[in-house]
């Protein structure tokens, strides 16, 4: 890594932050995750890594995406370093948590299970999460769980403090508070028409993704070296078409048997390993979703110039394609303050009342636990 070409952009990056104070203008209440990170590290910097970080979680342009949204503690940073953001990354991580919430979680022997983890999974995938959810609501005699209807609208007459949220198959359900856990789009297209959630959704728009998951049969030479991935930054400006070619569109790739080598089951530790791969293309780039762009020969090509592996890469024993549109919200420059005024809104409302709340990846986070923080919080001034 010392004398790699990452290190000789980290490494005076991390010394120009470190030797450098730029306090953030009062009048900047935002700045985009590129903008931010070439003030303090600079714009190669900014590129590589951070451009690559944000196609990793966002699946988004940096150029566009909030830094205050999306790296908050970096923002802080900056605030409490006044300036020099290395300052306060030390200031923050010498501060001791005060976080009350901390407390209060039911967390069982959950603490002790993950420490020392940085990367965890479901033995039957994500949806373990919402299934367990499910179970449990379901034995309280205060929940009712409707599946496989859509709320097709949600009203209140004048004269009538309930809700009455229709569903598609013509179910009506009454309510004095309602959570709406989907996208700000999707809620704007269910209230009345005259009073918009938000005139500004289209200010956050979504990144769509194509996942493609990719078995290799056991191998006498490694696929990948060890590690988690490798994620494929944003190309230069004045970057070759060749460049672009090279990745076709590629945001990262997981090692995933190296990443999360207890998903694979076998019948002894002697029996061969199959090298399981999930490639990420899409987001900012143009979405291959069709055929050509993500066929077998196209997709071994990238992953062949990518990891140059000793031999030709063997045919997979399984490749799965999955077009995911417009799946994670990418919170833009402004996100925070547009959410804050659509939350005082709802407040303020003589329509709503405060008896509405938002949550969801496209409101205070993408990520899991940040929506289930959200969860956690909403309601509370009820
Ligand atoms: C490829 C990919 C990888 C990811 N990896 C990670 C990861 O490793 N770690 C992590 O923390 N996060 C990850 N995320 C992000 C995370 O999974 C999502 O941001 C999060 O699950 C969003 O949760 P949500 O409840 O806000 O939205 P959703 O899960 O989208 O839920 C919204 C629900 O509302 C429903 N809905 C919409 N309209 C209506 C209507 N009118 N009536 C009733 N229901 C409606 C939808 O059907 C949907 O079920 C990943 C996302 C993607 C796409």
């Amino acid at each position: 890594m010392a004398s790699s070409s990452l290190a000789r952009t980290l490494v005076p990056a991390v010394l120009r932050a470190t030797l450098r104070s730029r306090p953030i203008p009062d009048e900047v209440a935002d700045q985009s995750v590129d903008t931010f990170l070439s003030a303090y590290f600079g714009a190669e910097f900014a590129r590589t890594f951070g451009s690559a970080l944000v196609h990793g979680i966002y699946a988004a342009d940096s150029r566009q995406l909030s830094v205050r949204a999306a790296f908050p503690s970096l923002w802080d940073a900056s605030i409490r370093g006044k300036g020099n953001i290395v300052r306060g990354i030390v200031q923050n991580a010498l501060r001791p948590s005060n976080n009350l919430d901390d407390k209060t979680y039911e967390m069982g022997n959950m603490m002790d299970k993950m420490k020392g983890v940085s990367v965890y999974s479901f033995q039957d995938g994500m949806e373990t999460i919402t299934r367990a959810l499910r179970q449990d609501l379901e034995k309280r005699h205060n929940v009712e769980i409707i599946a496989g209807d859509a709320a097709a609208s949600l009203r209140r007459d004048a004269s009538d403090t309930t809700f009455k949220i229709d569903t598609v198959t013509g179910r009506r359900i009454d309510a004095s508070h309602v959570v709406s856990a989907i996208s700000l789009k999707a809620l704007n297209n269910i209230v009345p028409p005259s009073i918009p959630i938000t005139s500004t959704t289209s200010q956050n728009s979504t990144s769509s993704v194509t996942v493609v998951n990719i078995v290799f049969p056991p191998t006498s030479f490694p696929i990948h070296p060890p590690g988690f991935g490798y994620l494929v930054p944003r190309p230069r400006s004045n970057a070759l078409d060749a460049e672009l070619e090279d990745h076709a569109g590629t945001l990262g790739v997981v090692f995933d048997s190296c990443a999360l080598p207890q998903q694979d089951l076998y019948a002894n530790a002697a029996s061969p390993r199959f090298t399981k791969v999930t490639m990420m293309l899409g987001g900012p780039h143009a979405f291959p979703h069709n055929a050509e762009s993500v066929s077998e020969d196209k997709l071994l090509g990238i992953l062949s110039r990518h990891l140059a592996p000793s031999q030709p890469l063997p045919k997979p024993v399984l490749i799965r394609v999955h077009h995911l549109t417009g799946c994670i919200p990418t919170p833009t420059v402004g996100h925070l303050q547009r959410i804050a005024a659509v939350k005082n809104d709802l407040k303020k409302s003589e329509f709503w009342r405060g008896n509405l709340e938002i949550v969801g990846a496209g409101v205070g986070g993408v990520s899991v636990p940040d929506c289930i923080e959200q969860g956690r919080h909403v309601g509370l001034n009820w």
